[in-house]
């Protein structure tokens, strides 16, 4: 799987004109058919999906290009699960946060606990491409708990994001430079870093 930018006119030309890297090998990526379609629920309603597929002549693999408004095993849209995210360091609760944004809430809380372990992970990938995109950019200041650091580092991470590449949504941005948000290794893992840097905004 590769994440790519939400723009599905945007991705068939950079992957006709081989501009696509194979994460495995690092050879250009040519169209390879489309994965199955699926159900995006995003803040607004429901969006119908069908990923491109992709093959590395290179090296034989086939990848996904899975668009950066996506979270990987996740039917709910990376805005919704930035929502949540967001309400929670303002300081909601998961019962009323399922409310708010009509899912259950086992699967607010679920998502609730991920963000949580791997908020260490989201922060220092988040931080990195801070860096990377502004070598002048000051230290973060500490917002109150891991949660909230990581949340104010990916806002941070995905304005310089906006800033040097065009606007997109922040969201897409949050995924594509977390190397997939809730797929962000968890600390003991590791690699929050690297899952940053392999993807592409
Ligand atoms: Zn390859």
């Amino acid at each position: 799987m590769l994440v790519v930018i939400d723009d599905p006119e945007a991705v068939e030309r950079d992957l006709g004109a081989g501009r696509l890297a194979c994460p495995g090998c690092g050879g250009p990526l040519v169209p390879w058919g489309f994965a199955s379609e699926r159900e995006l629920r995003t803040l607004g309603g429901v969006r119908r999906l069908r990923p491109r597929r992709s093959a590395c002549p290179a090296c034989g693999a086939t990848h996904v290009l899975e668009p950066a408004s996506t979270v990987a095993r996740h039917r709910d849209a990376a805005e919704v699960i930035g929502a949540a995210w967001s309400a929670k360091v303002a300081g909601a609760g998961h019962r009323r946060i399922a409310a708010e944004l009509d899912r259950p809430v086992s699967t607010v809380r679920r998502w609730l606990r991920r963000l949580d372990a791997r908020a260490e992970s989201l922060r220092t990938a988040a931080t990195w491409w801070i860096h990377a995109l502004d070598a002048s950019a000051g230290p973060i200041e500490p917002a109150g708990s891991p949660l909230a650091d990581a949340l104010e580092a990916v806002g941070l991470a995905a304005g310089g994001a906006a800033r040097h590449l065009g606007p997109r949504p922040a969201w897409e941005a949050v995924v594509a430079l977390t190397g997939g948000l809730l797929a962000c290794p968890a600390p003991r893992r590791r690699g929050g870093v690297q899952g940053g840097r392999q993807a592409v905004p």
